[in-house]
């Protein structure tokens, strides 16, 4: 089998890396492979499904508000039943005195790029949220639009079902060895055995991309990392509650007639996690969310626990942003990996990027290059701040 471009993982970044291909005019023949196309496991699947603009650099609001603007066309790229339940109810990042001057500089480079974000002090918070305590709270940026939450299942749907009508291969099988050759990419081999030759190939295998660039002999410090999500029910309904971050890292969002929190994970000091780990870690609730939900929110003092899950995030554990085009000798491996924490948002507008790059030669809409591979091999980090 011989194929123009193979994607590795069909998930939110491979199809949408697939579906810009065709609308940058790319005619040539495209394969996604998948080894699941349950997704059951997929972080795209299992995230908080949540865009917002507050970034501490420019590229990645850049990123996030090109989504903004395609969730905007929806219908238009789509067709008119197309959904996915965006609900812009803004982001609500609260700073401690010692995180006043980081909130207050990332507000600006925010300010500079246009973006409709509010910097309220602790008393202005209290007014215009009467549900919350600014106990401990300096300062805090909320997001008046262009943030919120949607359905990620109905996003990958309407991008994979288009997927089908534009001519591109939804293979299912899991990538086994990729094929190279001195600095050029041959062909890709399934489980099963089947051989795939392949001109270009794209990694867009998530928290397992680590592992696919190991099959080509790249080092790529992308692993896995889990983290829980868990749901509660309250009494009290709050219509105006954002995504609210609290400066210990626990955030807390309304999802229909529910809450889901989670982010007590410690950036710094967990590992990677055993792929095969999807089990959710309790006592992060218990002993460090409920404690934090209480205190911010007192009327979450009385509520009661659901279910919860876990995903693991694909973690880049040099500086938690994105590798983003190709490797520097070897031109034919594209990398779409890295996210930490805030692909799932970004995702059309990398799918957009590559297409460019890899149709046009250049970033056209939204350059990338300082994402680019290079400074992986030199260790030099281009660090987000902005990680929940
Ligand atoms: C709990 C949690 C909350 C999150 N919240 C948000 C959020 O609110 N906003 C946001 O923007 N992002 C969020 N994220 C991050 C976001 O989900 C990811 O960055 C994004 O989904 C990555 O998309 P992806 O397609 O690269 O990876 P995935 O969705 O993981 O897809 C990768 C796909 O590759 C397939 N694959 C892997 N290896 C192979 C192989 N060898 N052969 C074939 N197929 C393979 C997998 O089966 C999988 O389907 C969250 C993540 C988690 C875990």
């Amino acid at each position: 089998m011989q194929r123009d471009i193979v994607i590795i993982g069909g998930a939110i970044m491979g199809a949408s890396v697939a579906y810009f291909l065709r609308e940058e005019g790319f005619a040539g023949s495209i394969a996604v492979i998948e080894r699941d196309q349950s997704f059951a496991k997929a972080a795209t699947t299992l995230s908080c499904a949540s865009i917002r603009q507050q970034f501490s650099i420019p590229e990645n609001i850049r990123l996030s508000r090109f989504t903004l603007s395609f969730f905007r066309e929806l219908k238009e790229r789509f067709g008119a039943g197309a959904d996915i339940a965006f609900r812009e109810k803004g982001y609500l990042i609260l700073a401690s005195e010692d995180g006043r001057a980081i909130l207050e500089a990332n507000h600006a480079v925010q300010m500079q790029e246009g973006v409709d974000i509010a910097l309220l002090s602790a008393g202005e918070l209290e007014a215009r949220f009467r549900w919350l305590s600014a106990e401990g709270i300096a300062a805090g940026a909320y997001g008046r639009s262009g943030e919120g939450w949607f359905d990620a299942h109905a996003l990958l749907g309407l991008i994979r079902k288009s997927l089908k009508a534009r001519d591109i291969d939804l293979v299912q099988g899991e990538v086994r060895a990729v094929e190279r050759q001195a600095d050029s990419i041959k062909a890709v081999v399934l489980a099963d055995g089947t051989r795939i030759e392949a001109a270009l190939v794209v990694n867009a295998a998530g928290p397992n991309a680590g592992g696919v660039g190991a099959m080509a002999g790249i080092d790529l410090p992308v692993e896995p990392r889990k983290r829980s999500v868990f749901v509660f029910e309250a009494a009290d309904r709050f219509d105006d509650m954002p995504l609210l971050v609290d400066p210990s890292g626990v955030y807390v969002r309304p999802e229909g007639g529910v809450y889901i929190t989670g982010g007590a994970e410690d950036h710094e000091s967990d590992g990677a996690a055993d792929p095969a780990d999807f089990e959710p870690d309790w006592s992060l609730f218990e002993e460090r969310i409920w404690p934090v939900l209480a205190t911010r929110i007192p009327a979450f003092e009385a509520l009661r626990p659901g279910r919860a899950w876990a995903g693991h995030y694909d973690y880049n554990t040099l500086d938690q942003n994105a590798v983003i085009g190709p490797h520097p000798e070897i031109a034919n491996f594209m990398f779409a990996n890295g996210f930490s924490g805030h692909g799932l948002q970004q995702a059309p507008a990398v799918g957009k990027a590559l297409a460019e790059l890899i149709v046009h030669g250049e970033y056209r809409t939204i350059d990338c290059a300082a994402f680019g591979y290079g400074r992986i091999r030199e260790g030099r980090s281009f660090r987000e701040l902005n990680v929940i």
